[in-house]
C-alpha cells in the first residue's frame, strides 16, 4: 500500500500557536507510524500563503505580501524541522510547480465543460474603492444567527458562504456598509457532482462519521457553485482566457497543494512519473489531518474538484479531524497575546515535551483545553515518572551493576510472560494509529513503562544482584529488552527520545528507519550499552509561566528563535 499523508496547510500571517501544532504532529505520529511498518509514505504539506488575511496584513507593515511570505514561510520550516516533523516535500502555495499546476488544472476542469462565467453583483466598498471578497466582509450567518461571521464560512457552523450571504454585511476595513456592484467570475459547477459525492461518502467506510454525517447534511441543502476566481492582486493569476487581472481563490487552490506537492517532490528526484503511481493508482491511500471546520473542504470541494479534471486522481481516504484547542479555557488569541506560540514553546523545552503533550490531550471527540498546571501534571507524572523513570532505573542500573553489557541467561516464565505482554501491547499502540485514534495509542505505549516499573519492582534486581545473579541476570535482560520495545513503539510520538534511547542502547542504524519488526530481535548477550543519562527533568508550572513573560519582556523581535540562535 502507498500513502500519501497530509494536514492542512498553515496559513502563514503570522507565527501559529500551539494549536496549529494538533495537526502537524497528528500527521507526523501517522507518517512515522506507516514508515516504521514498511508501508511507502509520502508526507506532504506546505504554506498557504495566498489570500487576502496575507494581503491585509502586509498592508499593514508596508511590505509585498511575498516578502511578508518569504520571511515567514523560511521561519517556518526551521520551527517544523525543530519540533521533528517528517515532511518528505514542505513547500508552499507560491512554488512554481504548484502555480503551473493550478492554472493548468483549471483549465482542464474548464475544457471538461465544469467551468462557467457568470456576471454577478458583488460588495464592494466605496470607501476603499475594492471589491470585498471573503473575510473582507463581516456579518451574520444565514444559517445559525453567529453575528461575527467572515465572507467564506462560518466559525461558528462550520458551513460554506459567499459575502452576499451575510446579513447586515459591513467592510472588514473601515466598517461601512458595503455597496453592490458588476463584477463577472468564474465558477465551478459543483451542484453537478451532488450524485457522485454523495455516493462516495456512503460508500466510504473509511471516513469517520463526523465527516460523513457533516458532509451528507450539507447535500441534503444543496451545494451551490463556488466562485473561483477573486477580485484579488495576491494570488495565483487565473488562467481562463478573458480572466486578466483575476486571481484563483485561495481556497480553491490551496487544496490542490496535496497533489502538486507531490508532482513537486517527484520532480526534483528526477522521477517525474512516480507522480502517476502515487495520485493516480487505486493502491494509493491518502490522508488528512485537519481541524474540524475544513471538512467540507476535503469531503467535498477536493473530490469534485478531482472528479472535474477527470485525470482518474484518486478520492481521499480518510479524513481525520480534530475539535479546537484551546488555551486556560478560552480561545487562543493573538490580539490579547493569549496562548503560546510554537517558537516560545521551543525557548522554553525541548519538542518532545510539547508532542507528548499535545497528543496526549489530542482533542479528538471534543475540545480540549490547554492550562499550565495540566501541562505540568501531565510531563512530571506521565511522561517522568513513569517513562523516564523506568528507562533511567534499568539503563543505570546495567551500568552501575553489569558494566553496562547485557548478561547471558535463559528467560524464565515469568519474564518471558513480560516481555510478551510488551509486544502485545505494542501491536496494540500500533493499531490505534492505524485506526486514528492516535490519544489511546500514546496511552498503550507508555502502559509498556509501566508494566516495566511493575516488572522491576516485583522482580527486585537489586536484591537477586548479590543472591542469586541468574534471576537478576534474567531481570535486567527482559527489562532492558522492554527498552528496545519502547524505543521503537514512542518514536512516532517522540523521534528525539527514541533517538536518545537508541544511543543509550547502543544499537546501529537509527529509530527511524527500522520497522517495528525489529523490536522482536532480541539483544545480544555481550552487547554494550552507551551513555546513559536521564531522558526527562521535571517541570514547574509557574516557573515555565516566568519564563515565558520574560522571554516577551526582552525579545522584542518577531522571529524569536531567529534572535536567540
Ligand atoms: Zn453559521
Ligand atoms: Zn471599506
Amino acid at each position: 500500500m502507498r500513502w500519501i499523508v497530509t494536514c492542512a496547510w498553515p496559513y502563514i500571517n503570522a507565527v501559529p500557536h500551539l494549536g496549529t501544532l494538533v495537526q502537524l504532529v497528528s500527521a507526523d505520529v501517522y507518517a512515522r507510524c506507516m514508515r516504521k511498518l514498511g508501508e511507502e509514505v509520502l508526507f506532504v504539506s506546505g504554506s498557504d500563503e495566498h489570500g487576502t488575511p496575507i494581503e491585509v496584513e502586509a498592508l499593514k507593515r508596508g511590505i509585498s505580501p511575498k516578502d511578508l511570505t518569504d520571511r515567514m514561510h523560511r521561519y517556518f520550516c526551521k520551527l517544523i524541522d525543530l519540533f521533528g516533523i517528517s515532511f518528505d516535500n514542505y513547500t508552499r502555495t507560491e512554488s512554481p510547480v504548484h502555480i503551473k499546476f493550478v492554472q493548468d488544472f483549471y483549465l482542464k476542469v474548464q475544457k471538461n465543460g465544469y467551468i462557467f462565467v457568470e456576471e454577478s453583483e458583488q460588495l464592494f466598498c466605496p470607501e476603499d474603492e475594492m471589491f470585498l471578497p471573503d473575510r473582507f466582509v463581516e456579518g451574520t450567518c444565514p444559517y445559525c444567527g453567529y453575528e461575527k461571521t467572515t465572507g467564506d464560512q462560518c466559525e461558528k457552523c462550520g458551513r460554506l458562504l459567499t459575502p452576499t450571504d451575510l446579513i447586515n454585511p459591513r467592510c472588514a476595513i473601515c466598517g461601512s456598509s458595503p455597496k453592490l456592484k458588476k463584477t463577472k467570475h468564474w465558477y465551478f459547477d459543483l451542484p453537478r457532482f451532488e450524485g457522485h459525492l454523495r455516493s462516495y461518502i456512503e460508500k466510504h467506510e473509511a471516513l469517520p462519521q463526523n465527516a460523513k454525517s457533516m458532509s451528507l447534511s450539507m447535500i441534503d441543502e444543496g451545494l451551490r457553485s463556488r466562485a473561483v476566481t477573486r477580485d484579488n492582486r495576491w494570488g495565483i493569476p487565473a488562467p481562463f482566457p478573458g480572466s486578466e487581472g483575476k486571481t484563483i481563490y485561495v481556497w480553491m487552490e490551496a487544496v490542490l497543494g496535496y497533489v502538486s506537492a507531490v508532482k513537486e517532490y517527484f520532480e526534483r528526484r528526477g522521477c517525474p512519473e512516480k507522480f502517476d503511481l502515487f495520485w493516480k493508482d487505486p493502491d494509493t491511500r491518502s490522508v488528512y489531518f485537519i481541524g474540524k471546520d475544513n471538512i467540507p473542504f476535503h469531503t467535498i470541494i477536493l473530490p469534485a474538484l478531482l472528479m472535474a479534471s477527470q485525470e482518474g486522481y484518486v478520492l481521499p481516504y480518510n479524513v481525520s479531524s480534530t475539535e479546537f484547542l484551546n488555551y486556560e479555557g478560552d480561545k487562543f488569541s493573538k490580539r490579547f497575546r493569549r496562548g503560546i506560540w510554537m517558537d516560545e514553546a521551543l525557548l522554553l523545552l525541548e519538542a518532545d515535551y510539547w508532542r507528548y503533550y499535545i497528543i496526549s490531550t489530542r482533542p479528538e471527540n471534543k475540545d480540549a483545553n490547554f492550562t499550565w498546571e495540566d501541562f505540568e501534571a501531565k510531563i512530571n507524572n506521565e511522561l517522568n515518572d513513569v517513562l523516564g523513570n523506568f528507562v533511567h532505573r534499568v539503563m543505570s542500573f546495567l551500568a552501575s551493576r553489569y558494566n553496562g553489557i547485557v548478561p547471558n541467561a535463559d528467560l524464565d516464565e515469568e519474564s518471558s510472560d513480560f516481555l510478551e505482554r510488551c509486544l502485545e501491547v505494542a501491536k496494540r499502540s500500533i493499531s490505534y494509529i492505524e485506526r486514528f485514534m492516535l490519544k489511546e495509542a500514546l496511552k498503550e505505549a507508555m502502559s509498556i513503562a509501566r508494566e516495566g516499573n511493575r516488572f522491576f519492582n516485583e522482580r527486585e534486581p537489586w536484591r537477586d544482584v548479590k543472591v542469586n545473579r541468574s534471576r537478576s541476570d534474567t531481570t535486567l535482560i527482559a527489562s532492558t529488552q522492554a527498552v528496545k520495545i519502547i524505543s521503537h513503539v514512542i518514536e512516532p510520538f517522540l523521534p528525539f527520545t527514541a533517538e536518545k534511547l537508541w544511543r543509550m542502547l547502543n544499537l546501529e542504524g537509527d529509530p527511524h528507519s527500522t520497522t517495528f519488526d525489529d523490536m522482536r530481535i532480541m539483544l545480544r548477550s555481550g552487547h554494550t550499552i552507551g551513555y546513559v543519562k536521564p531522558l526527562f527533568e521535571k517541570v514547574s508550572a509557574e516557573e515555565l509561566k516566568t519564563r515565558l513573560e520574560r522571554i516577551r519582556r526582552e525579545i522584542k523581535s518577531e522571529f524569536l528563535l531567529e534572535e536567540t540562535s
